[in-house]
């Protein structure tokens, strides 16, 4: 699986974005260590609250079919009939990638023919842990 053909995926996964609300529709792919790809889209909801961005619906697929060990996911994002522009997850995806990818895990951000790689560390630097709690 190359880069591009992750791009390309969360591409195809934008296209079943529900954002009647917002009109911008974004696609996730999701790599996994083993080479599965679980793709995701942004699903918005009247009450706005349980809306759902991409990277987590992606995510949480994985996570609920075993899955906790990935490689890279890919975002693609834009407005509704227009082509992807540069779209970079929400702070809550960052807190939710940093939950179960490393600081050298790779994001990529861009649309499939012009993409851009990012470390989660150079988007996220400082994550809450968990180890607060010790
Ligand atoms: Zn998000």
């Amino acid at each position: 699986m190359t880069d591009k053909e992750l791009m390309e995926l969360a591409q195809k996964a934008r296209g079943k974005s529900y954002s009647p609300y917002s009109h911008f529709r974004v696609g996730a792919a999701l790599l996994t260590k083993s080479g599965k790809v679980y793709t995701g889209c942004n699903i918005e909801n009247a009450a706005f609250t349980p809306t759902i961005c991409a990277e987590r619906t992606a995510i949480f697929k994985a996570v609920s079919e075993g899955e906790k060990e990935f490689e890279a996911l890919a975002i693609v994002g834009g407005r509704e009939g227009e082509t992807a522009a540069f779209t970079a997850p929400c702070g809550v995806c960052r807190q939710v990638i940093a939950e179960f990818c490393p600081k050298d895990f790779k994001i990529l951000l861009g649309d499939p023919d012009q993409f851009r790689s990012y470390t989660l560390a150079a988007l996220f630097p400082y994550s809450f842990s968990g180890n607060e709690f010790n």
